[in-house]
């Protein structure tokens, strides 16, 4: 079998559109605050394309930008700030931060209301008990990615590799909510590929560059690579092998061009859905 390739960039696309058509029909502009601690290059690349993102949909986006050596009292005085402005609906603090700062600490300083990352434990509780609010933007897309190439997710075998709290564990939450059987793989997970190879839903999220095999794939599988790795060739790829794991889905994300895409137009989701619920 070669693998139906799920196109993430198109997918983002449509959604990103239908994202500026309702911002467009809104009496407000909803507002975006982005906050960057010091100058990771990494980061800067994603900051710059929500940024970007967010202004072509007709959200006023903001990027603060802190010196690496920032107190952390100031950065969670700049929070108090932007919880403050009601032009801001949506904040989002870059991770990850300088290592002198507390990060739960500062995710818990966000407005839950205001929250688009979905990383506060009130957004982190509502999801674990099956009412999500604000939830986190990777694997909200990879939802999306899901429902739009038709995959039965009800009674599905999926399992999450990986059980990060800002990937592995929301997207097995999101994915039980859908009726999925989910099972969750880490490191310590006995024989991993047999694992794999059980999932007729598989989603990778371990920073491992090409970790998975193609003999690790079910015949027919749905795969989802969530990864992001730089090779040191400067190639980019996922924990996936694509080439081998094609072979065996029946879908596939690309890295780049899956997941990624959709990350940043569930961001634009988040923030205008936190408008319309904070100014109703
Ligand atoms: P973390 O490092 O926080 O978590 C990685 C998880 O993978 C851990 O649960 C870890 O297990 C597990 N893991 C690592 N190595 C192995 C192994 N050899 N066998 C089994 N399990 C393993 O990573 P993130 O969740 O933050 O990110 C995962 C990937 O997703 C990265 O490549 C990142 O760049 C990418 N990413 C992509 C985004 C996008 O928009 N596309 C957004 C966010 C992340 P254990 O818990 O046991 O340590």
């Amino acid at each position: 079998m070669t693998a139906r390739i799920i196109d993430g960039k198109a997918i983002a696309a449509e959604l990103r559109a239908a994202v500026a058509a309702r911002v467009a029909s809104l009496p407000f502009t909803p507002g975006l605050a982005v906050v960057v601690v010091g100058d990771d290059p990494a980061s800067a690349v994603y900051v710059r394309s929500k940024d970007r993102a967010a202004r072509e949909a007709g959200i006023a986006a903001h990027t603060i930008r802190l010196p690496g050596d920032t107190p952390e009292v100031l950065l969670l005085a700049e929070i108090a700030r932007l919880n403050a402005d009601p032009d801001v609906d949506g904040i989002l603090v870059q991770l990850p931060l300088p290592p002198h700062i507390d990060t739960d600490g500062v995710i818990e300083a966000i407005d839950p209301a205001k929250d688009v990352d979905g990383f506060h434990p009130l957004n982190v509780g509502a999801l674990a008990s099956g009412h999500p609010a604000l939830v986190p933007c990777t694997p909200a897309g990879v939802m999306k990615l899901l429902h739009h190439v038709g995959v039965q997710l009800a009674g599905a075998r999926a399992l999450v590799l990986g059980r990060s709290s800002i990937v592995g564990r929301p997207m097995a939450r999101l994915l039980l909510a859908a009726d999925a059987t989910v099972t969750v793989a880490h490191r310590s997970t006995r024989d991993l590929p047999a694992e794999c190879r059980r999932a007729e839903i598989l989603i990778a999220a371990t920073g491992r560059p090409e970790m998975v095999r193609g003999d690790w794939i079910g015949e027919g599988a749905t795969v989802i690579d969530v990864g992001i790795n730089r090779l040191p060739d400067g190639r980019l790829v996922g924990d996936v092998n694509f080439a081998e794991c094609a072979e065996r889905a029946g879908a596939i994300t690309p890295v780049p061009g899956g997941v990624g895409p959709m990350t940043i137009a569930c961001l634009l989701e988040n923030t205008v859905d936190a408008a319309v619920r904070r100014r109703a």
